[in-house]
This record gives C-alpha cells, sequence and structure tokens, in this order.
C-alpha cells in the first residue's frame, strides 16, 4: 500500500497536467492561470459560443511549438494551456446536415422544426418549442472552421466530443429568465434550465463524433472523447473509424514462421508500421483519451486489444467519477485494469484557479493510493503519460 491519502506534501514541481477542463465557462477565471500550480491544462471546446474563446485563451496563455522544443518543462508561466476544439454531443442536435436540406446555408423556419424533429426523441409535435430551439448551424461549416482552428494551433487537439444516452436538451429561458441569469457564466449551457422530455438520436450524435473523429485523423490530433451510458457504442464508433486499419496480430503460427525465415522477410509489419511519418492522415485519430472514464473494467481491455491502432488513453476525476468509500468499486477496478502509461487526470472543472487545483491535487492522491504508487512517481508517471497523449512522444 502507498502512503494514505492526503498525508504528503504535493510534489506540485514534477508538473501536474489535467487532461480535460473547462476554464472558458468562466471567462474571469481565466486571468489566474498564471498562478496556478498545476502546469498544463487541457482546454476543451463543446458549442457555438466556447470555441473563439478557446482560440483566445490559447493566444494569451497557450504553450507553442517553440516552449515544447526547448525541451523538458521550461516553458514559462505564463504559457499554461493547450487548446481543444470540438462539438460536444449535449449540442449536437444544434448540427444540421447541409446534405439532407439541398446544401442549404440556413433553414428556413419550416425546414428548422423538421430538423429538429428527424434528431429529437421522442419525435416532437410541440412547434413553439421546437421553434425556440437555436438556430441550426451547418455541420460542414463547422467542420472547416474547426480545421482551421487546428491548423492555427499546430498543438491543438480534437475535444470535446462523444456520445451520451443520459442527457436531455434543456428548455428555452422563460420570459424574463435570461434577464436574471448570471452573466459570469459563457452563455449555451444548461445553467439550471428545466430539462425538455428529449434526448439526441444516437444516429446523429454518432454522425456528428464520426465525421470529428476523422478531421482528427486527417491532421493527425488526439481526441478527448466523452461517454455516458453509451460504452458499447462509443468503442464501436471509434472502432469505425478505424475499420481496415485494425493492427494485424500473427497467429502463433505465422510467428513461428516469420522467426524460422530469412532476416529480410521476417521483418515484422508493426516494425515498418513505426518508421511512417507521423503526419501521415489517417481516418481515425492517433491518441485518445476516454474522459471521466465511467465504463467496467471489462470494457478497458477492449480499448487495449492488439488489433486497436491507436493508444486509448483514460482520464479520471473526482467531479464526474464516483469513487466507493471503501476503494473497491467500479472505478477503481476500471482504473486498476488501465495500464501505468494509459492514465490521465483532469479535473473537469468549469473555472480556473485554486479550487481547479484542489481537485488536480486530489484525484492525484486518488489515484497513486489506487494504483499503490508512491506520490511523486505517480505524479511523474502522469506527467509523462500527458505529454504522450497531447505531444505523442513515448509512443
Ligand atoms: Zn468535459
Amino acid at each position: 500500500m502507498a502512503e494514505p491519502e492526503g498525508t504528503m506534501e504535493f510534489p506540485w514541481h514534477h508538473g501536474v497536467f489535467d487532461a480535460h477542463c473547462h476554464p472558458t465557462d468562466t471567462l474571469s477565471s481565466l486571468q489566474s492561470i498564471p498562478s496556478m500550480r498545476a502546469k498544463v491544462l487541457t482546454v476543451m471546446a463543446t458549442r457555438a459560443q466556447d470555441q473563439e474563446l478557446v482560440a483566445k485563451a490559447a493566444d494569451e496563455y497557450g504553450i507553442t511549438s517553440d516552449d515544447v522544443a526547448d525541451g523538458e518543462m521550461s516553458w514559462r508561466d505564463s504559457h499554461k494551456i493547450v487548446p481543444a476544439f470540438g462539438w460536444h454531443p449535449w449540442f449536437s442536435h444544434q448540427m444540421f446536415d447541409e446534405d439532407e436540406y439541398d446544401g442549404a446555408q440556413s433553414l428556413t423556419l419550416d425546414q428548422k422544426v423538421a430538423h429538429y424533429q428527424s434528431v429529437l426523441q421522442p419525435r416532437s409535435e410541440d412547434i413553439d418549442f421546437l421553434q425556440s430551439l437555436p438556430e441550426p448551424r451547418r455541420f460542414r461549416q463547422f467542420l472547416d472552421q474547426t480545421k482551421s482552428y487546428l491548423e492555427r494551433y499546430p498543438l491543438a487537439l480534437v475535444g470535446e466530443v462523444g456520445l451520451d444516452r443520459s442527457f436531455r436538451i434543456p428548455e428555452a429561458w422563460l420570459p424574463g429568465e435570461v434577464e436574471s441569469r448570471n452573466d459570469a457564466l459563457t452563455p449555451g449551457g444548461r445553467e439550471g434550465r428545466k430539462l425538455s422530455p428529449y434526448r439526441v438520436s444516437m444516429d446523429h450524435q454518432k454522425k456528428v463524433l464520426l465525421a470529428q473523429l476523422r478531421l482528427a485523423g486527417e491532421l493527425q490530433r488526439a481526441v478527448s472523447v466523452h461517454g455516458v451510458q453509451a460504452h458499447g457504442i462509443v468503442y464501436e464508433t471509434l472502432a469505425e473509424s478505424w475499420k481496415g486499419y485494425e493492427r494485424k496480430v500473427p497467429s502463433r503460427r505465422e510467428r513461428k514462421r516469420q522467426e524460422s525465415a530469412t532476416k529480410i522477410n521476417a521483418e515484422p509489419e508493426d516494425a515498418a508500421k513505426s518508421e511512417e511519418p507521423r503526419s501521415r492522415s489517417k481516418p481515425y485519430p492517433p491518441r485518445i483519451c476516454l474522459h471521466s472514464y465511467s465504463g467496467p473494467a471489462e470494457n478497458v481491455k477492449q480499448y487495449t486489444a492488439a488489433l486497436v491502432p491507436c493508444h486509448v488513453f483514460f482520464s479520471f476525476s473526482t467531479t464526474i467519477n464516483s469513487w466507493a468509500e471503501d476503494g473497491n468499486g467500479k472505478v477503481e477496478a476500471a482504473l486498476r485494469a488501465v495500464s501505468d502509461d494509459s492514465v490521465l487526470i483532469e479535473s473537469d472543472l468549469h473555472t480556473a484557479g485554486e479550487k481547479m487545483d484542489q481537485y488536480l491535487e486530489k484525484i492525484v492522491r486518488k489515484i497513486c493510493a489506487v494504483k499503490g504508487w508512491e506520490l511523486e512517481d505517480g505524479v511523474e508517471r502522469l506527467a509523462k503519460n500527458w505529454k504522450a497523449f497531447v505531444f505523442g512522444t513515448g509512443d
């Protein structure tokens, strides 16, 4: 057993990296980033209102390719974030496929109603409600915009994307409510609004996710994936993106034949693969983080199977994951099933600053306790894993 949680002084100096958070939801909190003890925050975008905010945050606080080339952690205190651009499943209904509307730039009121009727479940006949929903955006236009952000920020990731079977979309603001909303929060989130009975169809969510996975593959960027009550279908969708690219696992007989063949012929396929330039486009992302992983331990094995052609990381938080009192719950079992080089930590918090540091410290201590790692060793491992996830080092 490692030392009990919370007793040893925390080794911030080894570098603590938040793999998934949303500080642009509270814009005023961004100014506290340079004074935070965490080394780097991986900042997600989720919806129409926060893509440009994440870009601006990267302009101000982003680490640069020069910082990284400079080597081990020498980048400045003011350079502390890596941006991620993506569309979250909670907002997936706000996206329409222009091909289904003859390439329309925007939808008429009737088309808007038809669009929401086709992507929301159960189908709604409440025309007032459907008309009150946000103007749907063109999906291809969003993908083009995301691509240009990714090109503008060469270290940027794709995220937050994913699938969610449990969420329901919020009702529109009631008259008078908008005026009294908290101005400090970036618009577009739920903010305590009543939930409607409607969910977004899995088909539509999948379409939005798959296109973003392909974009990540095209530009060879890592992806941060949200999956709630959809573990099977998240795997299926990811597997769909790498279909035809599965790693070949040689059978025992094939391996034997290879071993006895001449040296030239015995060159294993994997060795040839690892020499491919990293920039080469594929239809699937090179690295994936399943954020606040809440699936069962058995599903972890699916992702680490030899045929999976990308490195899948599992990130844990104290905000979303529910840890058992006795240390023997479902999350603990999943964490134990994750290999030491594939664990990440995150705050998943919507505000930067001291609270975020506290959450990060808490989750590091939790993971070290479950994994049986000494605290310093654990912080170092987690730092190395984050760099492997974001920069693709060490693969
Ligand atoms: Zn998130």
